[in-house]
């Protein structure tokens, strides 16, 4: 018999909820990662006392009170609410869109003048089938808030005119009727006190965890060590890319560390114009109410990917769906390997989602 039940590759959140849950029945676990740390993309570095969201701001919100009380057992969660600014031009605005968004662009005070300012602009706008993400966007909310807050802000994310952009992309845009800068809807949203990493660190106890190790290099060592592997990287990079690569959009992270208090007094801050390169100034500290003497701050720049650039967003378009369910075919025929996470799905994942979806997996596996 072999020292361990599974290696688990990937420390990210999948990998790290299914450790716990393996280690909870019994099981004997080796998580390996080919980065120099647990968590994933979660993975925050701790500079002058501020946690930095190495990977891209991380807010944990769900609608699911067990995966809530399932992160809360590791670690507790603050009450942050994340309601991020935009910056168009020099001119801020309330994030999601609502009355206070609609007052600074119209200064309408009634949720029925706001909603007569959205109706009149899109009837004006005409577009009965839309053909483009432009046309889609404006038919749902009109001009103004689609060439102040979104125009821009999609057009860097995706290196792309809207106008060249599928419509599908956006489905609908919530609009809200209220004064209420809440970004999400959920019941529950937070940032663990001190950081992410207590909560990767709290699911991976009971594990051997092995940094620095990349799979493929060691593959036939480490596989001799355990029954069953538990994969969470790339599914393509697995079977080698035979069928080619799934392709991602990226992200460049500029991190600064700032002699000043506070920089731009909220978390979040959106550049929705097109001028500004990059997407979002994140000002770390924010999330943890924080009142260190100096500040960290990331700019956000959306990038092309390339084969060995961090994946960041699956693009699940007709193509690469295409190839994505000949890789997943194989895998379903892969014997003693379970395969997992954002990389091995090739989906987009929030955190509730991941661990939601590693919960569920182990739940038929260890039948509890
Ligand atoms: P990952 O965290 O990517 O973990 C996979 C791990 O596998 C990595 O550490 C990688 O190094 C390792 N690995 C891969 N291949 C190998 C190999 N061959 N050998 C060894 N190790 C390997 N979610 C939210 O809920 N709220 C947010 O605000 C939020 N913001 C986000 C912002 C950005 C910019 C991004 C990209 C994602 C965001 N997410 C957010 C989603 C969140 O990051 C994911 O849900 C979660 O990290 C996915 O966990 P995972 O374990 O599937 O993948």
């Amino acid at each position: 018999t072999k020292p361990f039940d599974y290696l688990i590759v990937g420390a990210g959140l999948w990998g790290c909820v299914f450790a716990h849950q393996a280690v909870k029945h019994g099981k004997k676990t080796l998580v390996v990662d080919r980065r120099g740390h647990i968590g994933g993309n979660t993975y925050c570095e701790n500079v002058e006392g501020i946690n930095v969201h190495k990977y891209g701001a991380h807010i944990f919100h769900t609608n699911d009170k067990p995966i809530w009380d399932f992160v809360n057992s590791f670690v507790e969660f603050n009450r942050y609410t994340n309601s991020p600014i935009a910056n168009f031009k020099g001119e801020l605005y309330n994030l999601p869109f609502n009355m206070n968004t609609f007052y600074s662009l119209w200064k309408v005070k009634t949720p029925e003048e706001a909603r007569a300012k959205i109706a009149e602009q899109v009837r004006q706008a005409d577009i009965t089938d839309p053909q483009n993400l432009e046309e889609q966007a404006i038919s749902l909310v009109g001009t103004d808030i689609y060439h102040k807050l979104i125009k821009g802000y999609t057009e860097k994310q995706w290196g792309r005119k809207a106008t060249e952009l599928p419509s599908f992309i956006i489905k609908r845009l919530p609009v809200r009727f209220t004064y209420d800068n809440n970004y999400f809807n959920d019941k529950y949203q937070g940032i663990p006190i001190g950081g992410y990493n207590k909560l990767s660190e709290g699911l991976l106890e009971g594990s051997e965890v092995r940094l620095g190790t990349d799979y493929f290099a060691n593959r036939k060592e480490l596989e001799a060590l355990a029954e069953t592997v538990v994969y969470t990287g790339k599914i393509d990079e697995y079977f080698d890319f035979r069928f080619g690569s799934l392709e991602y959009r990226s992200l460049r992270f500029e991190h600064q560390l700032l002699d000043q208090e506070n920089f731009q007094g909220n978390a979040v801050v959106n550049y929705t114009e097109a001028e500004v390169p990059y997407t979002r100034i994140i000002e770390h500290k924010h999330f943890e109410f924080g009142t260190q003497p100096k500040t960290v701050v990331t700019y956000e720049y959306p990038q092309e990917w390339t084969q060995g650039a961090e994946p960041y967003y699956p693009i699940n378009d007709t193509r690469n769906d295409e190839v994505f369910r000949k890789y997943k075919e194989l895998a379903e025929n892969e014997s003693n390997v379970i395969f997992g996470g954002r990389l091995a799905e090739y989906r987009y994942y929030d955190m509730h989602q991941v661990i939601g979806s590693a919960l569920k997996r182990t739940k038929v596996l260890f039948q509890s």
